[in-house]
């Protein structure tokens, strides 16, 4: 058997799936800001492979930095609290920013990240993020662009880990139960 069979229960969303869905948003961004030079953040290290697929799919001028922050730790549910682990290198103050998330779940890190980068003044500030959770939701947030909405149910792949392994799963996925159990 090969090492994903024994380890995924089920794909939730496949690779073609993904690929179309990331292209549809780049090309929804690259319309909605016609000719503005974008800065785009990532939140590491979850939205790392999104990031990279979307902005290659995104017709405009831009760069991009990451953020880091700490969320689950080593487990599958939120603590609640949000910690800066790394911050921009670089000042967001009159730039056009598109935050990039992998998953929006109790909506903390994104209410927290959106809040930090306010603070800081920048021209414009929308949110993309490629699974939406909303049946988790704990505070209210406004997402501008959003690939997939997800049920309530902990997915690895595409990016997102369990005890950082299954970021490289070119698909989204569920676990088999007795992953976590091991
Ligand atoms: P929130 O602050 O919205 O509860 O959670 C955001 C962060 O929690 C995400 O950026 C991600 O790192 C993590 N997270 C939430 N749901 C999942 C999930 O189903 N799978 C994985 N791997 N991480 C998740």
């Amino acid at each position: 058997m090969a090492y994903c069979d024994t380890h995924v229960e089920r794909v939730l969303i496949d690779q073609k799936t993904l690929t179309d869905r990331v292209g549809q948003l780049g090309a929804e961004i690259s319309r909605d800001y016609q000719e503005t030079n974008l800065f785009v953040v990532g939140v590491l290290k979850g939205a790392m492979i999104f990031l990279a697929d979307l902005t290659r799919c995104i017709d405009l001028p831009l760069s991009f930095d990451f953020v880091a922050v700490s969320s689950y730790g080593a487990g599958t549910s939120s603590s609640g609290a949000v910690r800066i682990l790394k911050d921009l290198d670089v000042s967001v103050e009159g730039r056009h920013v598109l935050l990039v998330e992998d998953i929006v779940d109790s909506g903390l890190t994104l209410s927290y990240l959106r809040g930090l980068l306010l603070g800081r003044k920048p021209a414009s500030l929308r949110v993309c993020t490629l699974l939406d959770k909303p049946s988790r939701r704990r505070v209210p947030v406004h997402l501008d662009y959003r690939g997939f909405e997800i049920p309530d149910a902990f997915v690895v792949g595409y990016g997102l880990d369990y005890n950082e392994q299954y970021r490289h799963l070119p698909y989204i996925a569920v676990l088999r139960p007795e992953v976590y159990r091991s």
